[in-house]
């Protein structure tokens, strides 16, 4: 039982939560600390944390819950980048296993986010070359190996369009990203069944009022994408100017393996990438993911002006609820007991996932 001032998905209520596994109940009553007490996030782009990357496979997925559990990360998707063939099946592999049974200390592995390699090549970004055209016999035989529950996809390359409606019907969140289409092939998309946008600004055609790209896709018809909120990747007023038009943004850590480490060298798939200040780049300079925690997304959003409420729910009850997950993403009787609970500073100093407390330091 913890008490403090708990965010349910009906506002504040001062009092305390009983939980085991799952929330027992929430009941108002006199409160001393000053605690907040706040969803677990549901972060649905992670690449890594801790010197480790998604695609090394094996028990990668297990060091990377366990680093982002001590951030507040309740649940996650496994994020794999563009690779060959047989190195996206390797990583599937590692993450299958941790899908399965979530490891001691760690995060809840919901399933993968497939980024790539169905991308179009002009907008990799950090991403390796090795895209191909996507297919069903394809993404059906990675999904066979561990459950797809996020595909990024560009909608422009040929072929791709007329996959969406199958990867929809196989309860795949089909996502436009590392994209050069135009507004009429995102438009398209979305009709296609596409449903979300991919870090938002970041490997896409953007803003124009002549000739309009994904961003005006997004800003005139979407109502979930996904945005990296470390300040670094989107500058404060486009996030303001995505906030305003899209009901349910909410905020992704897209961290690679370079979270929570030093600064110096690191792995992002096949590519060297470098920390340095805070950010990650390639040698050429551009911005290769992040070394965000969802508890510093927390700080930043915050930090923009918005409410603590707010943020929260752009961190946990909208991707929760964009990947369909009822169960997470809100402090309600009968879903998991996934709990942060921040100081005065929005720093965790408890957090739960599934009842279970994660050591934090
Ligand atoms: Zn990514």
């Amino acid at each position: 039982m913890l008490q403090g001032r708990i965010l349910t998905p009906g506002g504040w209520i001062n009092g305390s939560i009983a939980f085991d596994q799952r929330i027992a109940g929430i009941t108002e009553g006199p409160v001393g600390e000053g605690l907040t007490i706040i969803p677990g996030f549901v972060d649905l782009h992670v690449h890594g944390a801790s010197g480790v990357d998604i695609m090394e496979g094996g028990d990668a997925g297990a060091v990377v819950a366990r680093s982002h559990a001590r951030h507040g990360t309740t649940a996650l998707l496994g994020t794999t980048l563009t690779a060959k063939e047989d190195s996206i099946r390797h990583a599937l592999q590692g993450l299958a296993g941790v899908i399965a049974q979530r490891p001691r200390h760690g995060a809840r592995m919901l399933g993968v986010h497939l980024e790539g390699p169905f991308l179009n090549r002009r907008r990799l970004g950090a991403q390796p070359p090795d895209v191909v055209t996507g297919s069903r016999a394809l993404v059906e035989s990675y999904h066979a190996i561990a459950p797809i529950r996020v595909l990024t996809m560009a909608p422009e390359v040929t072929g791709h369009l007329e996959l969406i409606p199958h990867l929809k019907d196989m309860g795949i969140r089909v996502q436009i990203g590392h994209s050069a289409g135009s507004y009429d092939d995102g438009v398209a998309a979305m009709r296609a069944g596409a449903a979300g946008f991919t870090h938002l600004f970041n490997g896409m055609s953007g803003m124009s009022h002549k000739e309009p790209g994904m961003v005006d896709v997004a800003m005139a018809h979407a109502e979930y994408a996904e945005i990296i909120p470390d300040l670094l990747h989107v500058h404060p007023g486009a996030m303001r100017a995505a906030l305003r038009a899209i009901p349910r943004l909410y905020g992704v850590t897209d961290a690679t393996s370079a979270t929570g480490m030093p600064d110096g060298e690191y792995a992002l798939g096949t590519q060297r990438v470098f920390k340095c200040m805070g950010c990650v780049r390639l040698a050429t300079g551009s911005l290769a993911g992040s070394v965000l925690t969802m508890d510093q997304a927390l700080r930043n959003f915050v930090s923009l002006g918005m409410e603590v409420a707010e943020a929260s729910q752009r961190l946990s009850l909208f991707p929760a609820d964009y990947l369909g997950e009822s169960q997470r993403g809100r402090l309600a009787p009968g879903a998991w007991a996934d709990i942060v609970v921040l100081d005065q500073s929005l720093h965790p100093v408890a957090v739960f996932v599934e009842g279970e407390a994660i050591p934090l330091s």
